[in-house]
């Protein structure tokens, strides 16, 4: 379902884009076809705040384990992921981040 937007500049065509954000996540706004302007909707705005708000209620310290670097995983992340105790996991670095692969 794609409402029709017309771009407040030009009154040119407005499509929906998808683009993401450093952390990973993607967010959509609203592109115009004719002179490029960009806008993010109300709507668009609060579905990206509140993945912000999600993703910093889960930040972790790093700590020092041997001669390695430890993270704390939050218990309802680990619930979540199915993580345990001795369990192996892979960790996959990209550019950006390392993602925990169960
Ligand atoms: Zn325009």
């Amino acid at each position: 379902m794609t409402k029709k937007r017309t771009c407040v500049r030009c009154k040119g065509k407005m499509i929906e884009k998808k683009d993401k954000t450093p952390e990973g996540f993607t967010y959509k706004y609203f592109s115009c076809k004719n002179c490029k302007d960009e806008i993010l909707t109300m709507k668009q705005l609060h579905e990206v705040a509140e993945k912000y708000r999600e993703m910093k209620k889960y930040r972790a310290k790093v700590s020092k384990w041997g001669t390695s670097l430890a993270l704390r995983i939050p218990k309802e992340l680990a619930k979540k992921y199915g993580l345990k105790k001795n369990k192996e996991v892979t960790l996959v670095p990209d550019k950006k981040a390392i993602r925990i692969v169960n």
